[in-house]
């Protein structure tokens, strides 16, 4: 059944405060999920999401600082070990599988785990010296403050309100059908996959924001103090990885070398693919500037439910994906210690059941597959928004 034939209750609007009238939705676009909530259930929504943040935060405490230090030192005794097995042994064919396989996994935690969730602050509350989102760099060509910004703050502040959320497409890819088409995306699906193989490049040009700079609303110094910035990171990057330790390898420098390249290139398409389902499967909702101009708290959480999609997996994969298979609650808390989000799921899933919204989730295959299919449908012209879940109804309900 296709959400265009579900039907959520229409509840009246309550009396009080009003709330800003949906945009009237193009014939044949799926029903807004907001469209049945009046301003006092959007107020209730955000009082209840609020109490959970709170009743999570108080609890926050030795476990936790456990926990991420845990995350930590796996991730140096994996690079640690990769890089060893790589120095004595990257001409034995095994030895070299071995290390690229440690190398690559660490490179995945520290991004994921890591990197985004201790620069995100969720860890700020320990009141470490090292690791706090001040002090954080990580291993990729981002330099840490741009990052900060355009993720923590653009990203998060703005999501999927077409227009202001750049990373709505990275401004390069078409995937909504809102996004005006233009002949250059015809060759998206060809640059995509460049994408995946160089995510992190991908990502620290991005931070520049170039319609910024030409609008002129970033100043040129500003443009050129953080363009050598990323000249900095990236001599750093390509010094360790392509020239120091393959140097240390001595006759088998080629083989570390293709090593550190194969282990940036599945951190780089494996971050890609984690954070493109996070946005791009098409159940998430997109929005024009003229919904949210009035949101209030609650409206803000819905649109981060409504605009973001989760992933399903064991353990091992949430570790491994940064929690970012939590997408909902991490836009929903992205302040919160990422061990936290498969604790406050469930809850999070019992309240939009109640309020009748959607939860989007699904196995990676699945978000994945819907990814792709996007960006290659928007690459031609036209392309319509495509059936909703309709609002989120428990098994028994
Ligand atoms: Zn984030």
């Amino acid at each position: 059944m296709s959400a265009t034939q579900l039907k959520a209750p229409v509840l009246e609007p309550a009396p009080g405060r009003a709330r800003p009238a949906p945009v009237q939705a193009p014939d044949g676009e799926p029903q807004h999920p907001l469209a049945h909530l009046s301003a006092e259930q959007l107020e209730q929504l955000g009082r209840e999401l609020d109490a959970l943040h709170a009743e999570v935060f108080a609890e926050l405490g030795e476990g936790d600082a456990r926990y991420i230090r845990g995350v930590i030192r796996a991730h140096r005794q994996l690079a640690l070990a990769g890089r060893i097995l790589l120095l004595i042994g990257s001409r034995r064919r095994s030895t070299w599988l071995l290390g690229t396989t440690a190398l690559s996994l660490a490179k995945v935690l520290e991004n994921m785990e890591i990197g985004h969730n201790v620069m995100h602050g969720q860890w700020d509350w320990m009141n470490d010296p090292h690791i706090n989102s001040r002090s954080w760099d990580w291993d990729t060509a981002s330099p840490a403050e741009a990052w900060r910004h355009s993720h923590n703050y653009e990203h998060h502040t703005f999501t999927n309100i077409r227009g202001k959320d750049r990373d709505l497409g990275y401004e390069i890819m078409r995937v909504d059908p809102h996004q005006r088409w233009h002949p250059v995306y015809l060759l998206q699906p060809l640059y995509n996959v460049l994408l995946m193989g160089f995510f992190e490049w991908g990502v620290a040009l991005h931070d520049l924001n170039f319609d910024a700079i030409r609008s002129g609303e970033k100043p040129k110094a500003q443009a050129l103090a953080e363009l050598k910035a990323i000249g900095v990171k990236a001599r750093r990057q390509i010094v360790k990885d392509y020239t120091a330790f393959p140097a240390l390898s001595g006759r088998g420098w080629r083989q570390t070398l293709a090593a550190n390249f194969i282990a940036n290139i599945v951190r780089n398409v494996w971050a890609h693919s984690i954070i493109f389902c996070g946005h791009f499967p098409d159940q998430t909702y997109t929005f024009a500037e003229a919904e949210v101009a009035d949101e209030t708290r609650g409206g803000w959480y819905a649109r981060q439910m409504l605009g973001a999609a989760n992933i399903e997996g064991g353990e091992l994969f949430h570790l491994l994906s940064g929690n970012l298979s939590f997408q909902i609650e991490h836009h929903l808390f992205p302040d919160m210690p990422s061990n936290r989000y498969a604790q406050v799921a469930p809850r999070v899933r019992e309240i939009c059941s109640r309020y009748e919204l959607p939860y989007n989730t699904g196995p990676l295959r699945k978000q994945l597959g819907s990814v792709h299919r996007t960006i290659l449908r928007l690459a031609f012209p036209g392309g319509r928004t495509r059936p909703k879940p309709g609002p989120y109804r428990s098994a028994q309900g």
